[in-house]
């Protein structure tokens, strides 16, 4: 009999673990995980982009606390004989407006960020130029640069987190979870394909963009669908200066990693169902002439690798589904519908989930925009600027 059983055990699943365990050491936590390699796991397969440029105050709060996490996880993840490492690229995020409208979000934008402390500039295209001069800011409206996000190495970032909950007490079970067992409004237990019964008090959906499959063996349906995203690698002839993670207006983003960069086109109209294939026609017909209209040298480059893998898309308006679901058990709650920003938003998300469970309520951050009963209240909470 568990306390709390947490079903997947990417970073959403690994921090409502690990604060569980920092405020109640006793507590009995598990996570049932299909894959304890990870190879589908968003959290592995990630950007693990960290910026402060959001709209939403609750959104760039969570970051903050993205940042505090990641910016501290050597110590806080380290045990005493196994140091935890977790590379964290400061090298800057940077957002570029090609329309008047984008660049009036831009502005907006900028305007909340700045009064919540977070540190980025508004520039213009001369002074994006003098910062980054490989890019062609020809048709640049208006562009925005924090100079201190950047990105992680997301298997770092879970295989660290992993150790530090086991060493805390966390028991991770290697299953998939095909039932739950509801009785008088409550959950009472999880059901692996081999059978197991896995009892507890609490169940969390951490399922990611299979969080939907979780809640339909309980017979109801999230607004989250797997939305297929494939990430491009590669090397460019020419040596240019360090670039932030860029986020083009006209649909593209690329960052710099290892020796070369990787890039990503988002087509959110493909979201529905999983494809693992990789379709490396796309990187000719849709990736290449935006990064390389952005940074001409990118004409001349080598494609040398690419993978599929998956948003967790809220359908509903881009953001978090966070809590429990109305008419439903609650004592289930989820974690899911980051879309792509759960990777910085999964410390603050975990943090919340173990409030929820301890506490009743969000105690440190209110997180009720992105509850998960606003569905049923028809309630929408998109970011402005950025889709998802
Ligand atoms: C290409 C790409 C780029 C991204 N870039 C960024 C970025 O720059 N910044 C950012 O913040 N976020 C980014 N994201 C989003 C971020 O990676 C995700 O929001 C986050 O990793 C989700 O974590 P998770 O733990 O919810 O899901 P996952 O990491 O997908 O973990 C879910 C786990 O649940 C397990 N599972 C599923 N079903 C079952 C079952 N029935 N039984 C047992 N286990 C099960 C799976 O095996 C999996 O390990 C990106 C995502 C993608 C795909």
């Amino acid at each position: 009999m568990y306390d709390v059983a947490i079903i997947g055990g990417g970073l959403h699943g690994g921090f409502t673990a690990w604060h569980l365990k920092q405020r109640e050491p006793d507590l009995k936590v598990c996570i049932i995980e299909k894959d304890q390699t990870y190879e589908h796991a968003a959290s592995a397969r990630s950007n693990a982009g960290i910026r402060v440029l959001f709209s939403q105050e609750e959104s760039l709060r969570l970051s903050q606390y993205g940042h505090k996490i990641y910016g501290n996880f050597e110590e806080l993840m380290g045990l005493e004989d196994q140091p935890a490492h977790l590379s964290f690229s400061k090298q800057g995020y940077l957002f570029i407006a090609n329309t008047a409208e984008q660049a009036a979000d831009m502005t907006q934008n900028y305007k909340i960020q700045s009064a919540m402390g977070a540190e980025a500039d508004l520039i213009d295209a001369t002074e994006l130029k003098n910062r980054f001069p490989s890019l062609n800011v020809s048709d640049i409206t208006l562009a925005c640069h924090s100079p201190k996000d950047g990105w992680i190495n997301p298997g770092q970032a879970l295989s660290g987190l992993a150790k530090k909950n086991r060493a805390l007490g966390v028991v991770y079970i290697k299953a998939q979870v095909s039932g739950l067992t509801k009785s008088q409004n409550r959950i009472t237990e999880a059901v692996t394909e081999t059978g197991e019964k896995i009892k507890s008090r609490w169940f969390v959906n951490a399922a990611g963009a299979w969080a939907p499959e979780i809640t339909a063996m309980l017979g109801f349906d999230i607004p989250v669908r797997p939305l297929p995203r494939i990430t491009f690698y590669f090397e460019c002839r020419e040596n240019l200066e360090p670039m932030g993670l860029t986020i083009d207006g006209r649909g593209c983003s690329f960052k710099p990693e290892g020796g070369g960069y990787v890039t990503g086109h988002t087509v959110f109209e493909r979201a529905g169902a999983f494809d693992w294939t990789v379709h490396e026609d796309r990187f000719q017909s849709e990736n290449w002439p935006l990064v390389a209209h952005r940074v001409p040298a990118f004409e001349a480059i080598q494609l040398k690798n690419a993978w599929a893998c998956h948003y967790a898309l809220s359908t509903w308006d881009g953001n978090a589904l966070i809590g429990a679901w109305p008419g439903q058990p609650d004592n289930f709650l989820m974690t899911t519908g980051f879309s792509g920003h759960g990777l910085q938003h999964a410390p603050g998300a975990g943090r919340a989930i173990s409030e929820l469970i301890l506490d009743g309520c969000f105690t440190t951050l209110d997180l009720t925009r992105f509850a998960a009963s606003r569905v049923a209240e028809g309630r929408k909470e998109p970011e402005r600027g950025v889709k998802a």
